[in-house]
């Protein structure tokens, strides 16, 4: 079973002490996948500090001398991978950013370009903002060789002509009516791959997110948990579930407790893992 941690959000505005408080002990163990925004738009995503909220001004990361430092030094030893996260991530007329846009494939080219130049590193990744992405979106990041962070579906711009998609969403409707929990598997759509996150969040649950992982293992498949260091401390919406933080270090200790478990970069997971496609299906789809 391949595991791996996303986290969202890593912009001008973060400071690399809460990086390292989030992860500087937890990336002696495996590598963390930093989604990062290139020019984040200062509007209303909660990674924005509370004073730059809603003025809708640009930042770009490399004005954050800190930043770009510890973050080179991260990918250089092996400690974090850098993955693009929109280009703006927020925009003033309200649409998700990369939700439906004309100029999407010129964002994500100067946006990948501008990361792999500032932080010396190679991007195979991209994000969606807020977990949305559309039809041109996708077009827009396979044209640049990138994968997806999270699964797009049917309703979010894979091909309705493809054989490939129709494969995949009957082996999906397959695996969930016998039960399966998740997604456990990388997802094959021909001009790209996607992988899934299993979000990390107050809103998430232990149980649920375990019972994810737990079906990961049984069939050899992948998990991505996807979370935002920003988060980390803030307590569960659920009575009785801890903090989001030890969610996620609870998740990464039933992980390594099966030897069966590797844990890698999402991208390192998404090029290389066996995925769903229409040649090579998993034994459990
Ligand atoms: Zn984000």
């Amino acid at each position: 079973m391949l595991f791996c941690i996303r986290d969202d959000d890593t912009s001008f505005f973060t400071d690399p002490d809460e990086l390292e408080r989030a992860y500087g002990e937890l990336s002696k163990w495996g590598p963390i996948s930093l989604a990062v925004v290139p020019f984040h738009r200062a509007g209303t995503s909660k990674g924005v500090p509370e004073k730059f909220r809603g003025r809708w001004s640009v930042h770009p990361l490399h004005e954050n001398r800190q930043l770009v430092d510890y973050l080179r030094g991260g990918v250089t030893d092996g400690r974090y991978e850098i993955m693009l996260h929109g280009y703006y991530h927020d925009e003033p007329d309200g649409r998700r950013e990369f939700e439906d846009r004309d100029d999407l494939a010129h964002r994500v080219a100067d946006g990948r370009k501008y990361l792999e130049d500032v932080l010396g590193c190679r991007i195979r990744v991209f994000v969606p903002p807020r977990n949305t992405i559309g039809r041109e979106g996708l077009t827009a990041i396979a044209r640049e060789g990138l994968h997806l962070g999270g699964a797009a579906g049917v309703r979010s711009g894979w091909p309705l002509l493809s054989p490939r998609t129709w494969a995949l969403w009957f082996r999906l409707r397959r695996w969930r009516r016998q039960g399966g929990a998740g997604t456990p598997w990388v997802l094959d759509l021909e001009d790209h791959r996607e992988i899934p996150g299993n979000a990390v969040t107050p809103l998430s649950t232990v149980a649920q997110n375990e019972a994810i992982l737990r079906s990961a293992i049984a069939v050899d498949g992948v998990f991505c948990a996807a979370t935002h260091y920003w988060e980390l401390g803030v307590p569960s919406r659920h009575p009785g579930d801890p903090l989001v933080g030890e969610q996620l270090r609870r998740l990464i200790d039933l992980a390594r407790s099966s030897p069966r478990t590797t844990w890698q970069s999402v991208g390192d997971v998404v090029s290389s893992a066996m995925r769903v496609s229409r040649t090579s299906a998993p034994c459990a789809v």
